[in-house]
C-alpha cells in the first residue's frame, strides 16, 4: 500500500510542472539568472522582487519536491545550509537540542561551535538508543536514520510521539533514503532536512538541500532565515537539481535492488569481518527497518581487517570509485576512520550506484578474493 503510493507521487512528479502550462511554452523549467526583477511603482503587487527573496527556478525545483515531500518545501544551497535553517531558527538561548553522536558530523560541529556559544545546550546520543531517556527538557530533537555511516535506525513513529509528549519539535535528516524511502512527515515528524547533493540531484555535479514541514509557523521562520541569511541556492544548480530529481524513483529503486544483493554477497565473503546493511535479516537495524522503511536503501558498510585491506580493496576494484559522499550513479567507497568517524580502521562506506547488479557483484567479490 505504502508502495502504491509511492508509485503514485513518483508518477504524479514528472507530470507535475506540465499541469498549467500554456501553448508554446516550455516543457522543462528555465534558468532565471537574475538579481533583480523589473519593478516600477508598488513593490507589492510584483510576484517576483528581488535575486535573494526569491526565484522562478527555485519555485520549480521546491514544487516538484513538495510533491513527493507531501509538504511545503523550501530549498537550501546545501543540505548544511538546510539543517542549518533548522538548527538557527528553534532553539532559543536556555534551550536543549538532541543530535545523534553517530550522525553527520557536521551537524553536530555546527551546533558545538555556533549554537553552544549562544547558550543553546547541545546533547548527543547514538542512533541505535536515542529514544532511551525520553525527550523531555528538549526544545528540538534531530534524527537521522538511517544514520551515516554506521547505518543505525531509530524509531521514528516512537519518536515522533516522545516529541510530542515532550513538547519538543522533532527533525528528521532523510538523506540517506529520500522521500521515495522513508516518509518522516507521515511517520509524526515536524520537519524533514534533505541533503540533495545525494541521490536527489544524483550526479555529483552539484549541492543542494531542502526542508519540508506541514507547520506552516515553522516553514514561516525557514522563510524568513533564507531571505536574511542569504542562504540561496543559485538558479543553474537548483535547475541541475531538478533534472536529477526526475530520475530519481527509478535510479534509486536500482541502487536499494542492487545494495541488497551486494549486501548478501558481503555477508557471506570470508574476507568481510562484518557487515550493515538494513535490508539483511539478521542486521540489528532490520525489524526498524523493516517497519518504517519502503526500501532498505543502497548504503552498505562493510569491515575488513584493517586499514591496509581497506585501502586496498576500494583501490583495486575497477567499478569502485575512491570518493566521498553517495547517491551518486558510480558506486563509490570510503574508509570513515580516514575522517575521524569513531569506526575500525577496516570500515569502509559503500554506496551502490548504477552499474548493472551482477557486473557489480563479480568485481567486488573479485577484489575482496584477492585480499
Ligand atoms: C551529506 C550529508 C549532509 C550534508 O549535505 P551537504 O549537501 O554536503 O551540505 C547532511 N546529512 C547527511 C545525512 C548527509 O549525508
Amino acid at each position: 500500500m505504502v508502495q502504491d503510493n509511492i508509485d503514485a507521487l513518483a508518477a504524479k512528479l514528472l507530470h507535475h510542472f506540465g499541469l498549467g502550462l500554456q501553448p508554446g511554452q516550455s516543457v522543462v523549467p528555465s534558468i532565471v539568472p537574475t538579481a533583480v526583477f523589473h519593478l516600477p511603482g508598488d513593490p507589492t503587487n510584483a510576484p517576483y522582487v528581488y535575486g535573494r527573496y526569491h526565484n522562478p527556478t527555485w519555485e520549480a525545483l521546491e514544487s516538484a519536491l513538495g510533491v513527493l515531500e507531501g509538504a511545503e518545501t523550501l530549498t537550501f544551497p546545501s543540505g548544511m545550509a538546510a539543517i542549518g535553517a533548522v538548527l538557527m531558527t528553534i532553539p532559543r538561548a536556555g534551550d536543549r537540542v538532541l543530535l545523534p553522536a553517530d550522525g553527520y558530523f557536521a551537524v553536530r560541529a555546527l551546533a558545538e561551535k555556533f549554537l553552544a556559544p549562544l547558550g543553546v545546550g547541545v546533547d548527543t546520543r547514538p542512533t541505535a538508543r536515542f529514544l532511551d531517556g525520553g525527550f523531555a527538557g528538549y526544545r528540538l530533537v534531530h534524527i537521522e536514520t538511517p544514520s551515516n555511516p554506521g547505518l543505525d535506525v531509530c524509531d521514528l513513529r516512537a519518536a515522533a510521539v516522545q516529541a510530542k509528549a515532550a513538547g519538543a519539535i522533532l527533525s528528521v535528516d532523510n538523506t540517506t533514503m529520500t522521500a521515495l524511502g522513508q516518509r518522516p512527515l507521515e511517520l509524526g515528524a515536524d520537519v524533514v532536512v534533505c541533503s540533495d547533493t545525494k541521490a536527489v540531484s544524483g550526479h555529483s555535479d552539484t549541492l543542494m538541500g531542502h526542508v519540508a514541514t506541514r507547520r506552516g509557523d515553522l516553514m514561516e521562520r525557514f522563510k524568513e532565515w533564507r531571505k536574511y541569511s542569504g542562504t540561496i541556492p543559485g538558479p543553474f544548480e537548483a535547475w541541475l537539481t531538478f533534472r536529477g530529481l526526475e530520475t530519481l524513483e527509478v535510479r534509486f529503486a536500482r541502487m536499494c535492488e542492487t545494495a541488497g544483493a551486494v549486501a548478501a554477497l558481503l555477508a557471506e565473503h570470508p574476507k568481510v569481518q562484518s557487515v550493515r546493511y538494513p535490508g539483511l535479516p539478521r542486521d540489528p537495524a532490520h525489524a526498524i527497518a523493516a517497519k518504517q522503511m519502503v526500501t532498505f536503501g543502497s548504503m552498505i558498510s562493510l569491515t575488513l581487517r584493517d586499514a591496509s585491506s581497506a585501502e586496498r580493496f576500494i583501490e583495486s576494484c575497477p567499478l569502485v570509485q575512491p570518493s566521498t559522499s553517495f547517491g551518486g550513479v558510480r558506486t563509490c567507497a570510503e574508509r570513515r576512520a580516514r575522517w575521524g568517524d569513531s569506526v575500525p580502521d577496516g570500515f569502509v562506506r559503500l554506496s551502490v550506484g548504477l552499474e548493472p547488479s551482477n557486473a557489480l557483484c563479480r568485481a567486488i567479490e573479485n577484489s575482496l578474493d584477492k585480499l
